[in-house]
């Protein structure tokens, strides 16, 4: 480990926030965090349990009125400071999260920019919370309506976007009024505990965020979404996970957004540009390594050019360079850990076994970490299991289509519905099929949709509710209805 990465990682808060204090867990235990390029420990956090976490809701719930209470303008310059000291720590952040996530450094830095953008963005949406003043039809009353913080919140990560996850969530928040207990993946918390610390540095009042790392999330997060005092669960994660939480927050009828798995489809009909569709596909397949939920899982592609859009992928994917992602000239990092590697490549070979063509890769990579090579595959049937599962890895299935008919019906073939992308130079095409498409994104002619200022979420068993663009304090904020009669 150099002297930089080792700096890095001694400055990061490696205990429990609650109430303002770093703490150990009440139990005394601590966990390690690997790095997934070398399988090493690079540090050790606390791990939490049922007390941490019933301590971090009281101090939640203890400061909930206080926080509400203040001044948009304040709660906006806190998120406002935020921003700039993460945009000013951008090198130590990223480098930070390519150590413990594994993507390599330049995307951790993109990774960076866009999560302290959702500070910004939600430092301006503070001050702009609407509300409403109405005469009634029968003109004999007034009809008020104003939004209030629905506060204690409860925010659950994935590991795959270590300081997007928590900012997309944590600006909203803050904009709106609520006080939180946040609980970062176990497979990557340490971005989440220096982005708490640069909360506090940056002015956030005692109790207002807590943070709960632990090895134990279901069984210490269950108590608190059983407990009265929280008001709302918001969860990014898979499917099956977020079903259970569903049906855990009927029982106290918790108000919950969910940001689940995707299956996306990327279009490329023979009317696009095929550079173009070409660059798009790299991006939507390969940003983060193919481990994003927006990641393009299924490639349709019409048949008249399908030969061409494969070759030039393969060349593509085949020039990527693998390795630790703290290398200057490394492209693709390593997955997350051995049981993502497992999943990529069982899908890989369950397709190959049905008669899928590997075109590039098709096999895992070297050294102790937890490498896969980038893979094309083409032809494949469409009975392969990665036609319908999540791949959330470096593997791009090719799959044709002889109409814009059969393009919609492939790409809605999904109990999913995250996002679509569709590469046509027809504009009334690019109209109707995003129109069809049954998702709650479509990028048309763009390989990537994610976009604070846009409203990202999904439809379907990929969830409901937004965050980002100015639906993403919704999520945060009780309507109201005063009625005042004259
Ligand atoms: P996951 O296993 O569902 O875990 C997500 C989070 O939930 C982690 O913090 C995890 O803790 C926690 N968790 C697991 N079981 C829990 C339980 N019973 N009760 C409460 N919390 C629990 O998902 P993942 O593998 O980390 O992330 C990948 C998934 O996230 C993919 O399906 C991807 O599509 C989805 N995702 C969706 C979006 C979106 O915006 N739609 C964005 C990113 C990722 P531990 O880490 O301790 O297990």
């Amino acid at each position: 480990m150099s002297a930089g990465e080792r700096r890095v990682l001694e400055a990061v808060p490696k205990e429990l926030l609650i109430g303002g204090e770093w703490r150990p867990a009440a139990s005394g235990r601590r966990f390690a965090v690997q790095d997934p390029a070398t399988a090493s420990t690079i540090a050790e956090v606390a791990d939490g349990s049922v007390a941490d976490a019933l301590a971090a809701l009281g101090a939640a719930d203890e400061a909930q009125p206080g926080w509400a209470a203040t001044a948009p303008r304040g709660r906006s310059e806190i998120l406002r400071r935020a921003f700039d000291i993460i945009t000013a720590r951008a090198d130590d952040l990223a480098l930070l999260m390519t150590l413990e996530m594994g993507k390599p450094l330049a995307e951790s830095k993109a990774e960076i920019s866009y999560a302290a953008e959702f500070f910004r963005w939600f430092s301006e949406q503070a001050v702009r919370v609407p509300g409403n003043y109405q005469v009634s039809p029968a003109g004999n009353s007034r009809l008020i309506t104003l939004r209030q913080p629905v506060g204690p919140v409860l925010l659950i990560t994935p590991w795959n976007f270590p300081m997007a996850m928590g900012t997309r969530k944590i600006g909203p928040a803050i904009a709106a009024g609520c006080t939180m207990v946040f609980k970062p993946a176990e497979l990557t918390p340490l971005s989440s505990l220096a982005l708490a610390g640069i909360l506090i540095e940056s002015g956030l009042p005692p109790g207002v965020l807590n943070v709960v790392t632990t090895t134990t999330a279901g069984d210490t997060t269950g108590p608190l979404i059983k407990d009265s005092r929280l008001r709302k669960l918001s969860f990014t994660g898979s499917t099956a996970v977020g079903k259970a939480l569903i049906e855990a927050s009927a029982e106290q009828v918790l108000r919950v957004s969910m940001e689940l798995g995707g299956n996306a489809p990327f279009l490329v009909f023979a009317d696009a540009d095929l550079d173009a569709a070409v660059e798009g596909a790299m991006v939507a397949k390969m940003r983060n390594g193919g481990e994003a939920c927006t990641s393009a899982n299924r490639f349709h592609v019409e048949e008249s050019v399908a030969t061409e859009f494969a070759a030039r992928m393969t060349e593509r994917m085949a020039a990527l360079t693998v390795g630790r992602g703290t290398e200057e000239a490394v492209e693709v990092g390593p997955l997350i850990d051995a049981k993502q590697l497992d999943k990529v490549a069982s899908l890989v070979d369950d397709a190959v076994a049905r008669g899928a063509q590997v075109r590039c890769g098709g096999e895992r990579g070297s050294g102790p970490g937890y490498f896969y090579r980038p893979t094309v595959l083409c032809p494949v049937p469409p009975d392969s299991r990665m036609r319908t599962e999540e791949i959330f890895g470096p593997v791009a299935p090719i799959y044709t289509f002889a109409s814009e008919e059969e393009a919609v019906a492939a790409a809605n073939d999904t109990e999913y519905g995250l996002v679509a992308y569709v590469y046509t130079r027809d504009l009334g095409r690019a109209v109707r099929v995003s129109e069809a498409i049954k998702t709650g994104m479509v990028g048309i002619n763009q390989g990537v949709v994610s976009n604070p200022a846009a409203p990202f979420g999904g439809v379907k068993q990929s969830g409901f509710g937004r965050e980002g663009g100015e639906e993403g304090i919704e999520e945060y904020l009780d309507i109201k209805y005063i009625g005042i009669s004259t």
